[in-house]
């Protein structure tokens, strides 16, 4: 048996982007593989996603554009992104749903509700998260981290292109070493920009675990994690 019931899992726009294009449909059928083997095992996932592949706040407001009006693009990009992975499971015949953090016409998507998607998780459904929390001055981490509250998940994977959190990045330095395991505490005084701090202080605050790995070593890893295999880095309130 899996060893969570109900997980959300975090995926960075990044995570559906190649060289040539922001939404590459061979990226996101990897995302349909590695969330199809860990639905196989039962377990009730949610995802939040981000939108950074198109647009992020920061950078346009480094551009000039008012900090409200480019986290409403950020978080507008989080929702095509959010569709474009719903229609790759509609086409390998997953049931899943979107929901926006505000709300959108037109039948695009439904607004978010906890209880509706509460119900959509029990009913096998994967529910999709977009536009963050709905306000700007977050980040989908943060929001990750709400939902994640608010659908009583039991963990949030975070999914990055490393296998865990390291001391120092281990793509430039050779001898980062990597933490099986952390506690809250560690992660916010070490400052680790695996995730926002008002991330790590909403799972600490509300007892939920955070697992750190790569999403697309393997499309068996997430799966793997389920079936009680230590990868990863588990960041938890005692750290080990
Ligand atoms: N954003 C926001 N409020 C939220 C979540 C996101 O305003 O609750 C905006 C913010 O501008 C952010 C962008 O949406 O830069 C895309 O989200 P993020 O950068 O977290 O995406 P990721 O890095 O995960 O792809």
């Amino acid at each position: 048996m899996a060893s969570y019931q109900r997980i959300l899992l975090k995926l960075s726009g990044e995570a559906l982007a190649s060289d040539s294009k922001n939404i590459d449909s061979e990226m996101l059928k990897k995302v349909v593989n590695v969330v199809q083997s860990a639905s196989e095992l039962g377990v009730e996932i949610a995802i939040v996603i981000g939108g950074g592949n198109i647009y992020r706040g920061a950078n346009l407001t480094s551009s000039g554009m008012n900090k409200i009006t480019g986290d409403h693009i950020g978080m507008l990009a989080t929702v095509m992104n959010a569709l474009a992975i719903s229609d790759a499971f509609d086409s390998h015949k997953i049931p899943s749903i979107v929901m926006s953090g505000f709300s959108i016409g037109g039948g695009v998507c439904d607004s978010f509700d906890y209880k509706k998607a509460d119900k959509a998780l029990s009913e096998g459904k994967i529910v999709i998260f977009s536009a963050g929390t709905g306000s700007p001055c977050f980040t989908t981490d943060t929001a990750a981290a709400l939902r994640a509250i608010e659908i009583g998940a039991d963990i949030v994977f975070k999914a990055t292109k490393v296998d865990g959190i390291y001391s120092s990045d281990p793509e430039l330095d050779s001898s980062a070493i990597k933490f099986d395991s952390l506690s809250f505490d560690t992660a916010i005084k070490k400052n680790l920009k695996i995730m926002d701090t008002s991330a790590f202080a909403l799972c600490k605050e509300n007892n939920i675990k955070i697992c750190v790995f790569s999403m697309f070593e393997d499309n068996y890893t997430l799966a793997n994690i389920l079936n009680g295999h230590s990868i990863g880095t588990i960041v938890s309130e005692k750290g080990d």
